[in-house]
């Protein structure tokens, strides 16, 4: 029987594969000791369903395959996913009580790809309610807990996906990022995450929050096993419009970014012993303001000097409307959010109120009773901004701060750089509590990440040390120009060969 959690067995998918390949181990036995991992971690809550029964039913497909010969990539590979892709079978809720009794009658593309890659889904995870947090603290199925520090939150709005895959309860998750929900959570639970261009990987089937922010990436230990997940995802779907047909001249479909590792890889072993020769890393000022915790500073200036050491060059930069990122993002994520969440209006499906008056009073208290304070609260504010009088002072303000802010980017890796890091996040993982508070104290925490996700940028986290005070993971953000996705990664693979934080687990730190 195969032993849980994963880390202590399997060091990447490539290793579980040759397990897999061998015959020393099935992915029916594999799912099976996952699942009753999954049953002995319930304190976590990082799973909002699990179904043994469907999950069996991939793992003995899987194992088929695998018997047959010829199996796919992902055969057998215990995965799970964020409860914003819709699937068949397992409920997807959003982690909303507007959603908790939904099941779709299809697949989102992304769950779809990686299920005829052979990879096999554990189940549906935990998130902030509709993707709206920093914390995984607002979903209505309670917080998720970091596995680091139970006390500590594991970042969000993906913050079952990092819970799981830190835990060792899946090889890598799915998430989302509209504003950093694949980055912040990848950093405060020490492991890594990747968001790609935007119109990379397909919409169909994301339950939409901000539609030209939204994109999907994976969750796992390191680069490789990102490049893993994310190649076979990503690639141009005919029934989403935002899906991109080329990046650049290349056709959108699996492949391109693995191409693009290959390549920046074998000119990494040419270098030797200095692989990064000549990289030039963008620091950007506006990072290190007095917002930052020094520890996390620390950390992140320690990986630098790892990059520089491995032959990389580091210039300074300045993103100089780094700061007005934070408005322009909370202007046109609840925008779009009000838009795309009036379909819950208790007709078509989701809650509907149990009484009610009439039409009107229907919609209103089914929406009430459906959504939760974070949501209500996205909803007003971007109903307001798009409203007659405030549209033009608020709304189409927020998107000329966008074009500049990408501006910004573009001008930075036009003449100074090839990749840009930083931090991912002010400090490390706040308490479960901490901010309920005060919601826009988790706003101001999304300074790093909410510039790149406005730009459409390619940006991934990387885990690059520990805090002084808490030891809880710090992450470091790499962030690439457009379509760079295969180069960014073997950077990090680069960094992760050099060093050992993504291979720290809970509870040996
Ligand atoms: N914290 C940001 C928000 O609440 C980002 C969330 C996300 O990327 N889904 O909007």
């Amino acid at each position: 029987m195969a032993k849980l959690p994963l880390h202590t067995q399997f060091p990447s998918i490539q290793a579980l594969r040759e397990a897999l390949g061998s015959g020393a181990l099935s992915a029916t036995e594999l799912a099976r000791s996952a699942l009753d991992a999954i049953e002995g971690q319930a304190g976590l809550n990082a799973f909002l369903h699990v179904d043994p029964d469907l999950t069996l039913n991939q793992a003995r497909a899987a194992d088929e395959t695998l018997k047959a010969g010829g199996a796919p990539a992902l055969a057998g590979v215990p995965i799970a996913h964020k409860d914003v892709f819709v699937t068949r079978g397992w409920r997807s809720t959003a982690a909303s009580r507007m959603l908790a009794n939904y099941t779709s009658p299809f697949d989102a593309t992304v769950v779809s790809r990686l299920a005829d890659a052979g990879a096999v889904s554990l189940g549906k995870l935990n998130c902030d309610e509709f993707a709206m947090g920093s914390g995984n603290e607002t979903s209505v199925f309670g917080p998720v807990r970091n596995p680091w520090d139970h006390n500590a939150v594991p970042g969000g709005s993906s913050g079952g996906s990092a819970a799981a895959v830190a835990a060792g309860l899946v090889m890598a998750a799915t998430g989302t990022d509209t504003g950093g929900s694949i980055r912040q959570p990848a950093a405060l639970c020490g492991i890594s995450g990747i968001k790609p261009t935007y119109g990379t990987v397909s919409r169909l089937g994301m339950i939409a929050y901000g539609s030209s922010l939204d994109q999907a990436g994976p969750i796992a230990r390191h680069a490789r096993d990102l490049l893993e997940l994310l190649d076979p995802m990503s690639g141009f779907d005919p029934h989403d419009a935002t899906s991109l047909e080329r990046c650049d001249d290349e056709p959108n479909a699996p492949g391109r970014i693995r191409a693009g590792f290959d390549a920046a890889l074998a000119r990494q072993q040419r270098n030797g012993s200095r692989p990064l020769e000549g990289l030039r890393i963008g620091v950007p000022r506006e990072y290190f303001g007095a917002g930052l915790a020094p520890d996390v500073a620390q950390a992140v200036e320690q990986a630098l000097r790892a990059f520089e050491s491995l032959g990389a060059i580091r210039v300074e930069i300045s993103l100089p409307r780094t700061e007005l990122a934070i408005p322009a993002y909370y202007v046109i994520a609840p925008a779009e959010a009000s838009s795309n969440l009036s379909r819950y209006d208790g007709v078509r499906y989701g809650h509907r109120s149990d009484s009610y008056t009439d039409l009107e009073d229907m919609t209103s208290r089914s929406r009430f009773e459906g959504f939760g304070p974070e949501v209500r609260r996205r909803v007003l504010v971007g109903t307001y901004v798009l409203s007659h009088g405030y549209y033009d002072a608020y709304y189409l303000q927020a998107q000329r701060v966008r074009r500049m802010i990408a501006n910004d980017f573009q001008q930075a890796f036009a003449q100074h750089c090839d990749v840009i890091m930083g931090p991912v996040t002010p400090s490390v993982a706040k308490s479960i509590g901490d901010n309920r508070e005060d919601p826009i104290a988790d706003w101001l925490a999304d300074i790093y990440t909410l510039g790149v996700s406005l730009a459409g940028l390619p940006a991934m986290s990387v885990p690059c040390g520990f805090g002084a005070e808490r030891p809880l993971p710090v992450g470091l953000q790499i962030i690439g120009n457009y379509f760079t996705e295969g180069g960014l990664l073997a950077v990090a693979d680069c960094y992760q060969q050099a060093t050992d934080w993504h291979q720290r687990t809970p509870g040996q730190q």
